[in-house]
């Protein structure tokens, strides 16, 4: 973990270079998604030399590659007894004794090789020997024909309705914007041979499919706001109209909503009766519940020594992505304090966070001295006693200590469903005592011995997906009591 202890610099000359630093961060993640018949995950795209990147661990390691490097600019890995080779700055990899063309050079970055996206076809067909089938432009791809089907049905009349039937259970999330439903797929190896279905009908207009960034979406698009109900096995959407066709010379004004005729559950989606405002107006207004992720060291400041050439500083990023990813998974606002080797002080890291109204501040570490992960909170007990408009920096977490340790536990909760141990531990050090939000700090432990364990994508992955979903806990909670 190793925390240091800096000396406190005056304030006013952090706050011009944190905003520097968040400059950059505001962009929502570009995902590539694997899908097989047993799972799917998504992966973030970078882009270098003008080109869409993937981290190629990332990839294979939930597909059950295990990866070792030999040699300078060598990196073999093995998934089912098949070998692999790839070589930094060549635009060939040998699989399985065969040369596969890779449309771009292998990169290496911090121990993380990276390749071209257009090779995920040809790196995992001639790897698994299995049926590819690769979605460029909507940024999916499926392993061994893994794909959920649906049709549609549209039922005529006085209230007119459309009824989705899936082959497999679905759960998409509902976003009503003004006359269209979009139920977004996620998760789902969503496909359809359709993308424009005109339905000869008033009030239900048509079906749209469409992919992208990772996703698949459903659009329907109604005369007037259209209500959405998920069947309880999962596997039948029900549309209909809240309103029955307005006549040719409709008031603009909104009309009342009528009761909702849904015979099903209805999904955790807004059908709001009410217009949105037109997409494009809402401005620049920051998220209301943000989340910090603090991928801790960096730079200069290498932070442990977990194996041969891995550094704390790089295993921190990696975890800090993947946390991004699952959160935006989410729908909860993300931003990373840093998302390169850069220097970054702990009075900086908390500044940034105060400064971006933070609803949650999560820091990562990783460390060699246990097998468990712990999760921290501020040693702090006492409220401040500070009275005035100003938080004392130095306890500035103390009036958030007990939603923070709520969080801590939320989040070891669901480390351990998902057989990770866990501890919850306190510690006096900063940056989390200067953190006016709730603050935790995770750390990865392994044995020295089994050092591997903390760099395998699998337990960055469960770890990251365990700590999301105890945040969007805490955060569903919040808003329940709004
Ligand atoms: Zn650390």
């Amino acid at each position: 973990m190793r925390w240091s202890k800096g000396l406190l610099v005056a304030l006013a000359a952090i706050a011009l270079l944190s905003c520097t630093l968040l400059l950059s961060l505001a962009d929502p993640a570009k995902q590539f998604t694997i899908y097989t018949p047993q799972s799917s995950y998504s992966i973030e795209i970078l882009d270098r030399q003008g080109q869409a990147y993937i981290g190629l661990m990332e990839l294979l390691e939930p597909l059950g590659a295990t990866g070792m490097r030999s040699g300078d600019s060598d990196w073999v890995l093995q998934l089912n007894k098949a070998e692999a080779r790839f070589t930094e700055g060549k635009d060939k990899a040998k699989i399985r004794g065969n040369s596969i063309a890779l449309s771009g050079n292998v990169l290496v970055e911090n121990h993380r090789v990276l390749v071209p996206l257009n090779a995920s076809f040809s790196i995992l067909s001639s790897l698994l020997h299995k049926n590819i089938d690769f979605h460029p432009a909507g940024r999916r791809i499926f392993v061994d024909n893994a794909g959920i089907h649906f049709t549609s049905e549209l039922k005529k009349g006085e209230k007119s309705s459309l009824l989705l039937n899936f082959s497999q259970p679905v759960n998409p999330s509902v976003n009503q914007e003004g006359n269209k439903s979009k139920l977004v797929f996620k998760r789902e190896p969503l496909i359809s041979d359709i993308t424009n279905q005109p339905f000869d009908d008033k009030a239900i207009r048509s079906l749209n499919f469409s992919e992208d960034n990772g996703n698949a979406t459903i659009t329907i698009t109604g005369d007037s706001a259209l209500h959405v109900s998920l069947g309880s096995d999962g596997k039948t959407i029900l549309v209909q109209v809240v309103q029955p066709p307005a006549p040719p010379v409709a008031s603009v004004s909104p009309q009342a909503p009528a009761p909702q005729p849904s015979p099903a559950p209805s999904v955790a989606a807004q059908s709001s009766p009410t217009p949105e405002p037109p997409i494009g107006t809402q401005g620049h207004t920051p998220p209301a519940f943000l989340v910090m992720i603090d991928p801790s060291h960096g730079g200069d400041d290498r932070g442990a020594y977990l194996a041969d050439k891995l550094d704390e500083k790089d295993l921190t990023l990696s975890v800090a992505r993947k946390l991004k990813i699952e959160l935006q998974d989410r729908g909860i606002a993300v931003r990373l304090l840093r998302d390169a080797d850069i220097n970054l002080s702990l009075e900086q890291r908390a500044e940034a966070t105060n400064a971006q109204h933070a609803a949650v501040y999560v820091a990562i570490h990783a460390g060699v001295s246990g097998q468990e992960v712990r999760v921290y909170t501020s040693a702090l007990t006492s409220p401040s006693v500070g009275a005035g408009q100003f938080l004392p920096w130095e306890t500035a977490q103390a009036s958030s200590l007990s939603r923070s340790q709520t969080l801590a536990q939320t989040i070891s909760g669901e480390l351990r469903k998902k057989d990770v141990q866990t501890a919850l531990l306190t510690t006096p050090l900063r940056p989390l005592n200067n953190i006016i939000a709730p603050a935790v700090a995770i750390e990865l432990s392994s044995d020295r011995s089994n050092t591997q364990d903390l760099v395998t994508q699998r337990v960055q992955n469960v770890v990251a997906a365990a700590v999301a979903s105890g945040i969007a806990q805490v955060h569903s909670q919040i808003e329940a009591q709004k």
